[in-house]
This record gives structure tokens, C-alpha cells and sequence, in this order.
């Protein structure tokens, strides 16, 4: 049996019910934008569920709000931080999300974690900063670097986690099938799947990545999990995952292809 799909960043209502996320029939990875917003999803009890601690680099108040010893007592219960990272157009100062940017980064070098990264026209100065202060486990979400951007980001040993809008800007080409994961980044990224769009619905991604490498579906589905079983190891934040998706990356770290 096929694991279920993974979608590795998604916003979602940290007050939604927990029957209509397990009714996703997904491991849904959901960013927050504010620590508020991670204290109060980080409440739940979620098994299908991994909720982040984000500060979104674009969020006036995300940046206001922030404070580096409450994001690491948040980060120290889960395995999890999204979102974070700089963007180019946003009208916070970039001087501000850097600062903001290198003070998680700090935490992260020493406490590394499944970390879901945004660089909006920001794409050089994130990998600056990574360079700065390299961590284990970043993912680079709706990643739009150029060729050779993102052979600077392999090389760091960065993910990249790919939706239905940047798999049609030609990312598939560039990015390593072993550094792939996805996501819909719902409600932002998986517009054009219409009124399917929903946080884990990542079947046209896999669709994709599949007649790109010319994979059945079923096979992208096996190689996603083994992809995020390296991050997590490379992160070594398993302890912090929900039971049931240790033993499914267990299962997923060898692939049977
Ligand atoms: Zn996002």
C-alpha cells in the first residue's frame, strides 16, 4: 500500500476541527506566520499533522512579535519551523528580516529542524545567509532560483519543496530528484488546481515530477517519503514527529524500486 501524500507546506486554520484534517488523507506540514499563531496551533494533538513555528518574513507583526527565547521554547516542541526566511517584496525593511532571519537561523545550527524556508525575490541573500549560517534539514519552499542558485543550494544541502505553480516555471529541470518534496503551499500555490485545491492535495505536483522523470506516480509517492526520511535524519528531529509518521519514514527509508 502507498504511503499517504506529503504536502510540506501548507496554511491552515490553526483552530480547524482535527476530523477535517485527518478527512485530508495527507501528512500535511502547517506553516504559521506568527509565534502566536505556532503557540496556539502547537496545542493540538494532531497524528497527520505537523504544525510549524513560523515567522513570515513579509508579516509586519510577525517581526514585532518575535522574540528568539519564546521561538526556541516553541521549536523545542516540534520538529517543525515554517515559515521564515527574507523576502524581496515585502515592505518590511530587509535589514529587519535579516535580523530576524539569522537569530532563527542561530537556534536552528544548534537544534535543526524540518525547516521550510521563503526567498520571494530574495533568492541570493537566503542562500547568503544560509552560507552565513549553514543548517541541517532547510527546505526551499516555491523555490524560483536560477540554475546556478540552485546548484549553490544543493550544494549546501538544502530541499526543495515544489508546487503546482512553480512546477510550471520549469523547476523540475534544475532541482535534484533526491532533493524533492512537495507541497501546495494552499491557499497561495495550488490556485490553479480550482475547487480541488486543499492542504495535501499534491496529486497534480507528484503528477509532474513523475512525467518529468518519467515515474508512475505510485514510485514518486515512495521516493517523497524516502527524500523526507533523509531530511529527517539529516535534521535528526524523528523524536519530535508524531508516532505513526516515525514508523512510516522507517518504512520509506529504503525504497523498494
Ligand atoms: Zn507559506
Amino acid at each position: 500500500m502507498s504511503p499517504p501524500p506529503l504536502d510540506l507546506h501548507a496554511h491552515i486554520d490553526a483552530a480547524i476541527a482535527a476530523n477535517d484534517l485527518m478527512a485530508l488523507g495527507a501528512v500535511v506540514f502547517g506553516a504559521t506566520r506568527t509565534l502566536d499563531e505556532a503557540a496556539q496551533a502547537l496545542q493540538r494533538d494532531d497524528v497527520t499533522a505537523i504544525w510549524g513555528v513560523g515567522c513570515h518574513p513579509a508579516e509586519v507583526r510577525a517581526h514585532r512579535d518575535f522574540d528568539p527565547r519564546r521561538f526556541a521554547a516553541l521549536a523545542a516542541e516540534s520538529p517543525f519551523a515554517s515559515e521564515i526566511g527574507l523576502d524581496g517584496a515585502a515592505k518590511v525593511p530587509i535589514e529587519t528580516q535579516r535580523e530576524t532571519f539569522e537569530a532563527i537561523l542561530n537556534f536552528l545550527a544548534e537544534k535543526p529542524r524540518i525547516t521550510s524556508i521563503h526567498s520571494y525575490r530574495a533568492t541570493a541573500e537566503v542562500l547568503n545567509c544560509l552560507e552565513a549560517q549553514p543548517i541541517r534539514g532547510a527546505i526551499l519552499h516555491w523555490w524560483l532560483g536560477d540554475a546556478e542558485q540552485t546548484t549553490r543550494a544543493v550544494e549546501l544541502g538544502c530541499w526543495f519543496s515544489v508546487n503546482a505553480s512553480s512546477v510550471r516555471r520549469g523547476v523540475l529541470k534544475l532541482i535534484p530528484l533526491d532533493r524533492l518534496l512537495p507541497e501546495t503551499d494552499h491557499p497561495f500555490g495550488d490556485r490553479s488546481n480550482g475547487k480541488s485545491a486543499r492542504p495535501g492535495n499534491v496529486a497534480s505536483v507528484e503528477r509532474s515530477i513523475g512525467a518529468h522523470h518519467n515515474l508512475d506516480s505510485a514510485v514518486v509517492r515512495n521516493l517523497m517519503w524516502s527524500n523526507l526520511a533523509d531530511l529527517v535524519g539529516a535534521a535528526r528531529c524523528a523524536s519530535l514527529l508524531p508516532r505513526p509518521i516515525r514508523l512510516q519514514l522507517m518504512a520509506s527509508s529504503h525504497p523498494a524500486f
